[in-house]
Order: structure tokens, then sequence, then C-alpha cells
């Protein structure tokens, strides 16, 4: 008897699964959607067709990754900025929504709806805060200033990146590289590798958090020939809440630019300031790179097709630095000062030799141009904030669990077949315990529901379906 329960069981299980694969097969909208089983840590996702599709299948797919980002980002951001996560929600409907257009509300309506058929609650604001996540921070700050207010945001120094062509390069066309700077846990959830085929553009591959209709630390490739990455520009101020999101800007740039002159039109037209950040930027067609410094009130385009830009969030126009930002740029201590010079070191020393495998050593080295030695912390191309006693003011405050948490770089041959590597975790391959850390430094407790170990991941292989 109970031999013929069990398989009775096991008869109706098998047919509730059946009924519910034929579902998804019958949902039109997934048809041509997929998602991969997780490799060294990255999600691989595939999505194509119309952005209603593009979001619906995003949103359904990545179910309970977005529920666990969504969660981890309003943990941090409502600690952060000493808001609720209903502030980010309201400020999403009036100021961010009305400078949407449609192509990308369309998208972000199908991750709810998705998300929503998939199990998970959260609704449009919930999606069009979380995509903003990055950019609220540049409005709180430029807010508080508005009404003579103290703030607590601060504008994070995300990122260590280069883009190299000419005679720079091993075989004399573009390499680039970048490694994500963000608080631990939240760059442990930076692990999507998005290949999207939009019914209108160009067929792309870019790194993602769930839920982001934008790359976020915006590392891709597009079958036009673009190659893109950024760091941002540190201690920024200023913000234009009548101004088009970034994350709009981004995301269309990744998808339509087929030349620089592409990229820097569509990120300039309604530039509102938030996550500034100098872009590094390829056209493998041309290869020429580029760097396009996007400030409210100052933006540089410098291209070269010999030689090489690098990032490392100090600001490059000098009248920028003054008008825009809170940076010293002659302070040698400084992050992104001490990078930068590190960035110049290497490139001086491996001129003719860069190639994908020299990008994977640079996002991973350690050394201090400060100190002069080998000292992985907040002053090193691949930072470990964590061990500084320094912290990386006023972003992250000292052993604050922050730093680099993921890399990912590309050659020119790699990029015309949208292939790219990435590793998740340090690239240098230190691990990070999160119980440990947090044992240690008490003062830190605040993140011990999101906070998770972030084991450094093997560089990987990823191509575009
Ligand atoms: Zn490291």
């Amino acid at each position: 008897m109970r031999r013929t329960a069990v398989v009775v069981v096991v008869l109706l299980l098998g047919l509730a699964f059946a009924l519910v694969s034929r579902e998804t097969q019958n949902d039109l909208r997934l048809k041509h959607a997929s998602r991969r089983a997780e490799q060294n840590g990255w999600i691989w996702v595939h999505l194509e067709g119309s952005p209603a599709d593009i979001g619906y299948q995003h949103g359904y797919l990545l179910a309970p990754e977005i529920r666990d980002t969504l969660e981890t980002v309003s943990h941090e951001m409502t600690h952060e900025e000493k808001k609720d996560w209903q502030f980010f929600r309201e400020r999403a409907q009036n100021m961010l929504w009305p400078h949407v257009e449609a192509e990308y509300r369309a998208e972000l309506q199908g991750i709810a709806d998705g998300a929503a058929a998939h199990g998970v609650k959260l609704d449009l604001w919930d999606v069009v805060a979380l995509n903003a996540w990055l950019e609220f921070p540049y409005y709180d700050k430029w807010d508080a200033r508005q009404h003579d207010l103290p703030t607590t945001a601060s504008v994070a120094e995300h990122c260590s990146a280069f883009v190299a062509t000419g005679s720079y390069t091993k075989d004399g066309r573009v390499v680039i590289g970048h490694n994500n700077w963000t608080s631990y846990e939240t760059g442990e959830r930076w692990n999507i590798i998005f290949d999207i085929v939009p019914a209108q553009g160009n067929h792309f591959i870019m790194d993602g958090m769930a839920g982001l209709i934008h790359s976020g630390d915006d590392f891709g490739i597009n079958s036009a020939g673009m190659m893109i990455t950024e760091t941002t520009i540190s201690r920024f101020i200023g913000f234009d809440p009548g101004g088009i999101p970034e994350f709009v800007r981004a995301r269309k740039a990744m998808q339509y630019s087929a030349s620089i002159d592409d990229f820097a039109r569509i990120m300039k037209e309604g530039n509102n300031g938030g996550y500034a950040n100098d872009w590094l930027v390829a056209d493998r067609k041309t290869n020429e790179i580029a760097s396009l410094e996007l400030g409210l009130k100052n933006v540089t385009l410098d291209r070269s097709h010999d030689g090489f830009f690098v990032g490392s969030n100090f600001p490059i126009n000098e009248k920028l630095a003054k008008e825009e930002t809170e940076f010293d740029l002659k302070n040698p201590s400084e992050s992104g000062n001490a990078r930068h010079a590190r960035w110049l070191q290497l490139m001086d020393q491996n001129k003719g030799k860069i190639d994908e495998a020299a990008a994977e050593r640079f996002l991973g080295d350690h050394f201090d141009t400060f100190e002069k030695k080998i000292d992985p912390d907040e002053r090193t191309l691949c930072g470990h904030i964590d061990f500084s006693p320094r912290g990386s003011m006023p972003w992250v405050p000292p052993y604050g669990a922050a730093g680099a948490v993921q890399a990912k770089a590309a050659d020119d041959a790699m990029a015309q077949s949208l292939t790219l590597r990435a590793s998740l975790g340090h690239s240098c391959g230190l691990g990070f315990k999160a119980a440990q850390h947090l044992k240690k430094h008490s003062q830190f407790a605040w993140q011990r529901p999101v906070l998770r170990d972030m084991p450094a991941r093997p560089w990987t292989t990823f191509a575009a379906q």
C-alpha cells in the first residue's frame, strides 16, 4: 500500500510538473528566452523580442534573484540614506518615470509582470527605484544642498578600468577590462550575464544585476562593434531632476550606439548628472577608443587610434574637478589618484604586450603606489577596503566590506563574437568570509541579514547565443 501511495504521489507530481512546463512553454512571451545553470557564480540569461517580452522574460527567469537583489539594495539604501523604501518608490514614480521613454517603460513593466507571474511580490515602482539605486545618492546629495540640510548620502567610488589599442596592445587591436567596486553585499549579487536580442537596435552581451535593464557597473559589447565600460567620478556634486535617468541613457547607449559619436550623443542627451561617469569605449570597426567624461556642466570627449584611457574614479578635466566635485587631485594617498598612478605604470611597463590575459592580471593587481609596496587595500586596482584602517572616506568607513567584487575583460576577437571573460568575487583569488568579518567589526552588524561570503571564482568565458 505504502509503495502504491508513493507511486501515486510521484505520478501526481510528474503530472503537475508537466502541466507547469507546458504552461511555461505555451507562454509565447517566454518562447525565445532561456536561462543556463549557474557557472562559477554567474547566471547567464538570453532574452529576445519586444520590450515588453524582454522585460517579462527577465522578470520570470530571474524572479528569485530579483527578490533577493531588491531586499539587499533596499536594506542598504534605507540604512545609508536614512530614508524608507517608500521614499525611493515615490521618487521613482514622480521624478524619474516621466523621463523614461516608452520602450523602457514597457520593459520595466514587463519585469514587474514576469516576476509577479513567478510569485514575487513587487510592483513597477519597486523595479524603477531598483534600476535607479546607483543614481539616487546623487539626487539625495543635491536635494540636501538645495535645502541646506545635512545628508548621509555619499556617492560611491566605483571601479578600475582601462581600454587600449594600437601600439599598446599585442595585436594592435582593442583590449578592454573593468572591475566593479561596490559593497560586498550588493557585489556578490552582481552576477548576471545578459545576452539580449531586442526587436530594435543591436544584439548585446553585458554583466548586470537581476531586475536592472542596464548593466549598472557598465561592461558590455554590442553587435555594432561597440565595447563599453566606465568608472565613476569621485565626490561628484550635481543632479537635474528634470533630466533623463542615467539608467535609461546607459541602457540606450549599450543597445543603440554604433559609433563613438552615437555613444556620446545618447549619453549627453537629457543628462541628469546621476551616476556621473568617465566612460571608456571602443569602436572595434575603426579600432578607435575614447573617454567621455560626463559631468553635468563639463563634458570632455577624448579619442585615440593609438593609446589607452584608464579610469579609477579620478576626475580628468581640472575645471570639472573644481566645479563639480570635492575631489583633491593633488593628494597621492587618495584611492583614485593612487590607482591612476598604478594604471600609468602598468600601461607603460606593458606597452605592446597588452592582451586579454594581461587585463585579467591588471584587474587583480595589489601594488599600492602610495606605500610603494604590494598591500591589497583601498588604493590598489583590486580593491580591498575591508582590509584598510582608513576605509575609503566618505564612501566607506574603515574596514567596511567594499571594494572590487567582480571583473570582466575582452579583446577585439572576442568582441566580434559577443564574448567576454568574467570572474566573480575578487579576481586576485582572495575570498571574503562574512561571519568572520562581522565578528571582528561589529559596527557593521546591520549588514548581517544581507552580507554573504564572497568566494573568489575563476575567470570564465561567456558568449552570446
Ligand atoms: Zn585582490
